[in-house]
């Protein structure tokens, strides 16, 4: 696989933008490579610039559930921009979208759109804030919640109540307030509750971690944090901005049964343009400006482009009644594929899926926080990744990123990336 031209231009690049990219990942620092550079994408398959193709896994970090350029979001999208890119006033495609996503997520009685999901989840806690009056937040080491201050924290060492920031630039004060405990530990977060009655205004989770890997919700922690919140009175806030709409069309807390207070959104519903969501109980979302005292807006927000394709991408979801089934047949194949290849390598790995989000632990114990997820064979993992790449497939350039699919990875697809495993795990097993 020739990639002159994409040396060439993250050559250029690097002059220009840090590391290359816009966003760090995208560098492929975390297994070492360098990043092809990419001319389009159609259905599951991206052609880079030297006109090699792949399979994508990274489906735009989850934000694709019907591959690249579906002809209806792009017949949308075009027919969108013919009245106007940005109104700044508003239009009927933004009533439309919160529309949808109010019925297909219940737990959203009221919602406000935004452009990423880095400012729903911002806006959420604030609301969560707001609400009580109080500053604290709980979150769990190995989440993310998007780039803002408050979330760029990490566990302090023994005391809860300590954190340290994960990013220069930080001030200590932006992070006072945010308490971090492991993944899957109801008791860690009852301890933090009782430690501090008053303190707290919300927990804020991803209900499947992403962001770490695929790390599932052990069976009973979601409902032991919906219990801990309501007896604390504080809300609990499901970051749903990779499992809304993946994991069920009403996300984590359709498929887990448990309702948030506060809910968020972002990747799917924007079908590939910058949309994000936050919303929830009517009597918090009803605190939000101009109706209450948390302010929150933006330039661009409800923009008409991003509306016409989030309510492609919705619309195509309700038109497709066994999609959930169709990606949990396709996961299970990918699954069964990669855990054939473990076995056949001898090598200590650990595949964890849920739904169309999967990620290969190189390590044989199952991760159930970050401090098992951190655990991994972080080189083993490159070697997977660049054997992959060499076959055609594209995934996720790091241990600690999911691998997404959706409805556009058809039988031969499936086929392909089976077909690239054996060789790929091997690959990973033999450190050179
Ligand atoms: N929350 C979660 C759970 C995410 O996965 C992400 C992005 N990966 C964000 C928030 C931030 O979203 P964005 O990158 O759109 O700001």
């Amino acid at each position: 696989m020739i990639h002159l031209r994409s040396h060439e231009l993250q050559a250029r690049a690097e002059k220009l933008l840090p590391g290359g990219v816009n966003s760090p990942v995208r560098s492929f620092r975390a297994v070492g490579g360098a990043p092809p550079w990419f001319a389009h994408g159609a259905g599951a398959w991206l052609e880079d610039v030297d006109g090699n193709r792949y399979v994508d896994f990274i489906a735009s970090w989850g934000a694709l559930l019907f591959g690249h350029a579906h002809p209806p979001m792009v017949e949308a999208v075009q027919q969108a921009v013919t009245r106007g890119a940005s109104l700044g006033v508003s239009t009927p495609a933004e009533l439309e979208l919160a529309e949808a996503v109010h019925e297909a997520y219940p737990a959203c009685e009221m919602l406000r759109l935004v452009n990423s999901g880095t400012e729903a989840v911002m806006a959420a806690v604030r609301v969560a804030r707001g609400a009580l009056g109080r500053p604290g937040m709980i979150k769990f080491s190995g989440g993310y919640h998007g780039h803002a201050d408050l979330f760029l924290s990490d566990a302090g060492s023994g005391l809860a109540t300590l954190g340290v920031a994960s990013s220069q630039g930080v001030p200590s004060g932006a992070i006072a307030d945010t308490v971090t405990v492991p993944y899957n530990d109801a008791e860690a977060v009852s301890a933090a509750l009782d430690q501090q009655p008053g303190r707290f205004s919300c927990i804020v989770v991803e209900p499947v971690a992403g962001n770490m890997g695929c790390v599932p919700p052990d069976p009973g922690f979601l409902p032991a944090l919906r219990t801990l919140a309501d007896r604390h009175g504080v809300f609990l806030i499901f970051d749903e901005v990779m499992t809304g709409f993946r994991l069920a069309r009403g996300g984590a807390a359709e498929r887990y049964g448990v309702r948030p207070d506060l809910a968020t959104l972002g990747k799917v519903i924007g079908g590939g343009l910058p949309v994000g969501a936050y919303g929830g109980r009517a009597d918090l979302m009803q605190r939000v400006a101009p109706l209450g005292k948390v302010y929150q807006a933006g330039t661009l927000s409800g923009n008409p482009l991003a509306m016409a394709a989030g309510l492609s991408s919705l619309q195509a979801i309700a038109q497709q009644p066994d999609l959930y089934t169709r990606l949990e047949a396709a996961g299970a194949a990918l699954e069964e594929g990669l855990n054939q290849a473990v076995r056949a390598a001898g090598v200590a790995a650990r595949v964890q899926r849920v739904g169309s989000m999967m990620t290969i632990f190189f390590q044989a114990d199952p991760v159930r926080s970050f401090a098992d997820a951190r655990r991994s064979d972080t080189a083993a993992f490159a070697r997977f990744h660049a054997a992959l790449l060499a076959a055609g497939v594209l995934w996720p350039p790091s241990q600690f990123e999911a691998a997404f699919f959706g409805a556009a990875h058809g039988p031969k697809e499936i086929e392909h990336a089976l077909r690239a495993f054996p060789a790929a795990v091997a690959a990973a097993a033999v450190s050179s």
